[in-house]
């Protein structure tokens, strides 16, 4: 599991160890966004929170969580990008009979979040996050891995992510207490280079797989 304030680029390294283990990150972010592109009743009653820069309610999330982990692709393991957020969400995990291996928190400074979240473009096809500064894509504008066309996410214009960190400080990062009680909790500092971040939660995989 990833936990992270936004922009700290938990999304980026979740993708890149999932292909690294072959197996599947799922992300409630990208799920509420696919939900919103396809206009559906999730996507609609999702919409304004998202934009707004708050959480959508925990009993929406873990519903979609649910049904998520129950797919076959889960069998085999999983990352946990963007969930849980809150602890009654972490409570639910549990009630689920879900435990993880490893809880990787991604460490960047607020100021630092705030300049980085200008850089960001996502895919609009894929979903892929990309960095116009710090993970840029081959063609301007392109994305790498299917061609589709790069858009700036609402959410990450500057007062929304001033709202997302205040929420993240006071709602999701109590969560670190809860996995450091269960001994799960490992801290990765957020580097400049993508790669340089990465080489830091391999390791911290590695060692926790003894
Ligand atoms: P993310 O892509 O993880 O930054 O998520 C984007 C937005 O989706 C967040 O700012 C929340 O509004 C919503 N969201 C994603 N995951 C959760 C969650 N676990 N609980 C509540 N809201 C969520």
């Amino acid at each position: 599991m990833f936990l992270g304030a936004p922009g700290a680029g938990k999304g980026t390294q979740a993708e890149i160890v999932c292909e690294k283990y072959s197996i599947p990150t799922i992300s409630t972010g990208a799920l509420l966004r696919e939900a919103m592109a396809e206009g559906t009743e999730l996507g609609k009653a999702a919409k304004s929170y998202i934009e707004a820069g708050n959480l959508v309610p925990d009993s929406v999330v873990i519903g979609i969580i649910d049904e998520r982990l129950k797919k076959d692709d889960c069998k085999g393991g999983f990352i946990l990008d963007g969930f849980p957020r809150t602890v009654p969400q972490a409570e639910a995990l549990d009630a689920m009979g879900v435990e993880m291996d490893l809880v990787i928190s991604i460490e960047v400074p607020d100021e630092k979040i705030i300049a980085r979240m200008s850089g960001r473009r996502l895919c609009k096809d894929c979903g892929t996050s990309y960095h116009l500064i710090y993970n840029p894509t081959k063609e301007e504008g392109k994305c790498d891995k299917c061609g589709g066309e790069l858009y700036i996410r609402k959410d990450d214009a500057p007062e929304v992510v001033k709202s997302r960190l205040e929420v993240y400080h006071t709602q999701t990062e109590p969560l670190k207490d809860y996995y450091e009680a269960k001994g799960k909790l490992v801290i990765v500092e957020g580097q400049e280079k993508v790669e340089d971040t990465t080489a830091l939660t391999l390791a911290a995989i590695e060692k926790s797989r003894g």
